[in-house]
């Protein structure tokens, strides 16, 4: 990879074509090799327009592009298509960027100083063309750097490197999923090795029961954050070794823990190699909750203290946050499978099997109980939180028994309500929008309420013009993504023709996607076709819906409901108007959620911790029409989009269900469909246009990882570092 050139040499006179052209070269590399330009469109479209086709078909991958040039075609394509001002401007506005001191941490971060955040994910979600999640938690974690980059918070991530990361999904001619697994080719990912002080690569080195586990680290940079990933396809692994991390959530609980062990421990003793030396220790879910525990016996070696003490130093460091409201969704394991793994650790640590057992169990001593990650992550961390205000309230009941003195308010669970990065999910069109009517330098005040608030002074036909240019966009995609689903199925052209022709541009269009789990009820919509059949064909106002998610590969169930969906292109009363679309990935969603009139979510209250994706529609001007669960049971205002139900609950689900579907047919019925559809003398629907910038003003800027961010920033770390300020429990 090439590193960033440092001198600019776009204006000097004298460089002959070939360094200018190199120039050109090594400019749009250093572009390429920091995730930066994911969230600046103005970057992406360089590479988009150095070659559309190549770009569609490289999965949108920079380095994959630049491949395909030397410097001299590079030079003459740019030339050609007048990029060389667009370049050089880009290329200096990431000098800028990296270079500059005034940031919202610089101001507020305090106490955090030289000593950084070390962030722990399983997975991040930064763009498609890096396969290293799987749905929700990654791109949440992505946003979170991606925020932590922009304010400036001092923060170093730490994941693992999964070399066919999640699998692609592919229907056959039923519906039925099946399985794709590709594996990456480093050479086009933008990453170098991670080296210690003296320049060398790093490997690290896990002790077990049965052998040592190595990892090397690979580096690579999201803005001003480095995020570091964890990789066990090295020499001196074993075979089977070298496949622990290549893929997400795959294997059995064996493969689970080991490649938690290289998580969290791994990634202690990486930063530790590297000379870091972290301030705070955030462990975003239990899949890192290991890492304390090294930081303990780093901690014991440097200062020759005791287990105890030094448990009091790391956690009063660390935050945990959990992110699943369901007790099954929560890592378990035996004694054998810890033993084996924590064995040699626990005796550096001076800890008998035993107590190392009871510090992920609930009850001390209850010799069956196996040690849960979650209840491993509370008792390392002195600040624990719940991902929206509902959730800490069921996260609080859930594990009231770790605290039995206590009443359920009083246990120390508190909530940091999820957001999403402004810049990656808001489409160009609305970005535009609002550089012309926002206070200019609104971009550095997206997690504040005031700047927002000029959404009202925008002309509604304009805004309402800028929704439906999007719109048709997303239909173009849709159009050409079932086109060639089709294809690939080998379907006749009669119905590959029918796929490019689906959906129309003036009906009411519903998305929803998500991962396809049974308690998110992606089949709710269709608990009465007849009724649903009715809204979809109305004469004049007519409803079109587009769903997309995958099911995990072991999950008979949620497969069953993809094919249900899938199957409607089959009955004639939903053909041309229900579409499901394949592998949804941060693509797709990106493409969805900037053109879809309504944003559809119907879990189970109160399943969804927080959920994200439809606070990415909101940028976009969309409006949500959910259950009042996660975090839009404390976003909804009554006219920001449409509660379905009341946020009651009942203990049998088949009576839940029949009543939150009844409530969907009848808020679509009486509300979304004729607010939609009433227009005024310009065709123009006023009240939807309000509804939208309602939306836009009261959400944007609280459910935006900017804010998140500035809330673990004021709320966790810097209390955790040692600094004062917090309204979070701690113990
Ligand atoms: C945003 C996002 C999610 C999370 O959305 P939910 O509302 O939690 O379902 C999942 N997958 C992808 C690809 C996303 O972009």
């Amino acid at each position: 990879m090439s590193v960033m050139p440092n001198v600019d040499s776009s204006n000097d006179p004298n460089l002959d074509a070939s360094s200018a052209a190199v120039a050109v070269h090594e400019k749009c590399l250093a572009l390429a090799s920091n995730l930066w330009w994911t969230w600046n469109s103005d970057v992406a479209s360089i590479f988009r327009d150095l070659d559309p086709g190549r770009w569609r078909a490289l999965d949108h991958n920079p380095i994959a592009l630049l491949r395909e040039f030397t410097a001299e075609s590079l030079a003459e394509r740019a030339a050609e298509r007048v990029l060389f001002t667009r370049i050089n401007h880009a290329f200096r506005r990431l000098k800028e960027y990296m270079a500059t001191r005034h940031t919202w941490a610089a101001n507020h971060g305090g106490v955090l100083g030289s000593r950084p955040v070390a962030y722990f994910s399983a997975e991040f979600g930064i763009h498609e063309s890096l396969p290293i999640y799987s749905g929700g938690l990654g791109v949440l974690s992505g946003d979170h750097i991606k925020s932590a980059s922009a304010l400036g918070v001092p923060l170093v991530a730490v994941g693992l490197f999964y070399s066919q990361g999640y699998f692609h999904q592919r229907l056959d001619r039923e519906g039925l999923q099946f399985e794709e697994y590709i594996d990456t080719n480093m050479d086009i990912l933008p990453v170098q090795p991670a080296v210690d002080q003296n320049g060398d690569p790093i490997t690290v080195n896990i002790e077990t029961r049965k052998g040592d586990l190595l990892a090397k680290v690979w580096k690579m940079m999201v803005g001003r954050v480095p995020l570091y990933l964890l990789d066990c396809n090295v020499e001196g692994n074993s075979p089977e070794d070298r496949q622990l991390t290549s893929r997400l959530y795959g294997g059995d609980e064996r493969t689970r823990i080991r490649q938690e062990l290289v998580l969290g421990v791994g990634g202690v003793m990486a930063l530790h190699k590297m000379g870091l030396r972290p301030g705070v220790y955030h462990l975003n879910e239990g899949h890192s909750a290991f890492a304390p525990l090294q930081a303990i016996y780093l901690r014991t070696q440097e200062t020759g203290m005791g287990f105890e003490e030094m448990l009091r130093q790391v956690a009063a460091e660390t935050v945990f946050t959990t992110h699943t409201p369901v007790p099954a969704g929560h890592d378990r394991f035996n004694d054998e499978l810890v033993e084996e793994h924590l064995g040699p650790l626990r005796e550096k640590l001076g800890l008998t099997s035993e107590q190392m057992m009871n510090l992920g169990r609930i009850d001390p001593g209850a010799d069956e109980e196996p040690f849960c990650m979650t209840v491993v992550g509370l008792k390392l961390s002195r600040t624990a939180n719940a991902v929206s205000q509902l959730h800490g309230h069921v996260s609080r009941r859930m594990w009231a028994h770790l605290w039995p003195w206590r009443v359920e308010e009083e246990i120390p669970i508190g909530h940091i309500t999820n957001g999403v990065h402004t810049h990656t999910w808001l489409a160009n069109q609305m970005k535009a929008l609002y550089d012309r009517h926002f206070p200019t330098d609104w971009d550095e005040h997206i997690g504040e309420p005031d700047v927002w608030q000029d959404i009202y002074k925008v002309d509604p036909g304009e805004l309402w013009e800028t929704h439906n240019v999007m719109k048709t966009l997303l239909l173009g995609f849709v159009r050409r993504r079932l086109a060639s689903q089709c294809r690939r199925r080998d379907e006749d052209e009669a119905e590959v023709a029918r796929a490019s022709r689906m959906f129309d541009p003036e009906t009411l269009t519903i998305g929803f996607a998500r991962r396809f789990a049974t308690y998110k009820r992606s089949n709710l919509l269709f608990s009465d076709l007849d009724r649903l059949a009715e809204l979809v064909n109305h004469p004049r106002r007519p409803v079109q819906i587009m769903f997309a998610g995958k099911a995990h590969p072991k999950d008979a169930p949620g497969k069953a409901l993809i094919q249900l969906i899938a199957s409607m292109r089959r009955d004639p009363r939903f053909a041309g108007r229900v579409a499901f679309l394949e592998d949804y990935d941060v693509n797709v969603c990106r493409h969805m959620v900037h053109g879809v009139d309504v944003w559809l979510n119907n879990p189970r209250r109160p399943h969804e911790a927080s959920g994200t994706s439809g606070q990415k529609v909101v940028l976009n001007g969309a409006l949500n029409l959910s259950i009042l669960d996660g975090w839009w049971a404390e976003a909804f205002n009554g006219v920001n989009g449409f509660a379905i139900g009341n946020g009651s609950v009942h203990i049998d689900d088949d009576v839940l269900d029949q009543r939150d579907a009844d409530s969907l047919y009848e808020v679509l019925e009486q509300q979304v469909v004729p607010i939609f559809y009433d227009r005024d003398i310009d065709n123009l629907p006023c009240r939807w246009i309000e509804r939208m910038m309602n939306s836009i003003a009261t959400l944007a800027w609280r459910f935006s990882s900017h804010r998140m961010v500035m809330d673990y920033t004021t709320k966790c770390y810097i209390p955790a570092a040692g600094g004062l300020s917090s309204d979070m429990p701690t113990r």
